[in-house]
């Protein structure tokens, strides 16, 4: 017996979501993004799920990195921010990492470094984002030492997108543009596209795209994609069901109260499992596979829904949250965020069952 809150990934979407990357971009390769605990889906499972064909994985950090390398995991790995102090660099490369190098200060201890083999790296320039990476007139003289050190393997040349979701935006040109001018007359394989820019811009593809939300089965874009699959079904169950008079106020601070005679389902989620506090009336819920509304506040550990169109519903009925039913796009835009919140704030509560 235990409180039905679950998690059930499907590892075959996953690997079919990758697939599908794969094909929206034939001449390039791949980087599996499994950083933030695979978008809070599970690292290592999907990783080993993925591992025969992943080009690579992409991870924020060593600790990421270490957790995929500790459970079998040989695929090169992508430290996407690097490494946060020089000590890390003898582990990444006793370990084959590949790191970003973003700053002056992480290329200084690169070449300061005393590895016991040479690291590959991902040099990232700054093309109009404005997070991390070198300024483009910078780039060049980045590369030149780079590519003198006995320190450093390979080198792609990377930057990341701020805008690639915005299919009507002049962004994604302009940093193209941008990129194009920093690493001119620079021979080395690039690297540009998150998911979106892999969805929607083609002339970002490069040598090596970046897929990470699209993986999870989720589109960044406005435009549901049939082709992508979602690899985790959010899942409850009703644990009470009350009929309610006109007039009646649900949950904290009542802030739904019913207008007419109201079947108020409870379902057994809440905030403490990652479901937003701040998800209003009207965010979709499915009960046994029928879409409903959630009313009233989410609490911590339960929600409640209207269930006067399920006058058959009962206690230990099904309850989706997300998945194939509900879209997780659409519950985090009634929520104001992105799927990428939703899926990283599950929390350890929730049973994970990998299918
Ligand atoms: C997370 C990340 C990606 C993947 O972005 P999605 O929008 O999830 O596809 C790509 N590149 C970098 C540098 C990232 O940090």
């Amino acid at each position: 017996m235990s409180r039905p809150t679950y998690a059930i990934v499907d590892t075959a979407a996953f690997v079919a979501n990758y697939r599908y990357a794969k094909s929206l971009a034939p001449r390039a390769r791949a980087l599996a993004l499994v950083k933030a605990n695979a978008y809070g889906h599970g690292a290592v499972t999907l990783a080993r799920a993925l591992a025969a064909e992943a080009d690579a994985f992409g991870v924020a950090c060593s600790e990421e990195a270490m957790e995929l390398r500790e459970s079998g995991i040989d695929n090169a790995i992508v430290l996407l921010e690097g490494v946060f102090e020089p000590a890390e660099i003898a582990n990444a490369a006793m370990h084959h990492f590949t790191l970003v190098v973003h700053s002056p200060l992480q290329l200084d201890w690169l070449l300061a470094a005393r590895p016991a083999r040479a690291l590959d790296v991902w040099l990232k320039v700054d093309s109009g984002m404005h997070r991390l990476g070198f300024e483009p007139g910078e780039l060049a003289e980045a590369y030149a030492r780079l590519d003198a050190s006995p320190n450093v393997g390979k080198i792609v040349l990377m930057s990341h997108l701020a805008s690639a979701d915005d299919t009507t935006s002049t962004t994604t040109t302009d940093q193209l543009a941008r990129f194009h001018q920093a690493i001119r007359g620079i021979e080395a394989p690039v690297s540009l596209a998150n998911s979106a820019a892999l969805m929607a811009w083609p002339q970002t593809h490069g040598s090596w795209v970046r897929p990470g939300i699209m993986l999870y089965g989720s589109s960044p874009l406005d435009t549901p994609d049939s082709k992508l699959q979602p690899v985790m079904r959010f899942e409850s169950r009703l644990i009470a069901i009350h009929d309610l008079a006109a007039g009646e106020s649900i949950g904290y601070g009542g802030r739904y109260t019913c207008s007419v005679p109201t079947r108020v389902g409870v379902v057994a989620t809440g905030y403490a499992d990652g479901y937003p506090r701040h998800a209003p009336d009207g965010t979709p819920v499915a009960v046994n596979d029928q879409r409903v509304q959630l009313i009233g506040r989410v609490s911590m550990d339960m929600l409640t829904v209207d269930l006067t169109g399920q006058p058959q519903a009962q206690v230990g009925d099904h309850v989706q949250l997300w998945g194939d039913r509900v879209s997780v796009a659409d519950v985090a835009r009634q929520c104001g965020t992105i799927s990428y919140e939703l899926f990283t704030r599950i929390t350890r509560r929730v049973h994970f069952q990998y299918r």
